[in-house]
């Protein structure tokens, strides 16, 4: 196991943590749907095993909703 460095404080870790034990980053990310869990230095954007978006839900803004308030 290679050292791991937090992407949120750059704390380098031993690499077997599960949290950064200077800022509380998880390391491991785990899909909503089938569960399945990987390392958060992988970043991926769909779940490896069931193809699970995982950018969705997060802070995704609704692009239908912007354009309602140009009027007064
Ligand atoms: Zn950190
Ligand atoms: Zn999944």
């Amino acid at each position: 196991m290679s050292a791991f460095k937090c992407p949120k404080c750059e704390k380098t870790t031993g690499g077997n943590e599960k949290f950064c034990m200077d800022c509380g980053q998880p390391f491991n990310i785990s899909c909503p749907n089938c569960g399945n869990s990987w390392r958060f230095m992988f970043d991926y954007k769909f779940c490896p095993t069931c193809g699970n978006n995982m950018k969705k839900g997060g802070s995704v803004s609704n692009p239908q909703q912007t354009n309602k308030e140009v009027k007064k």
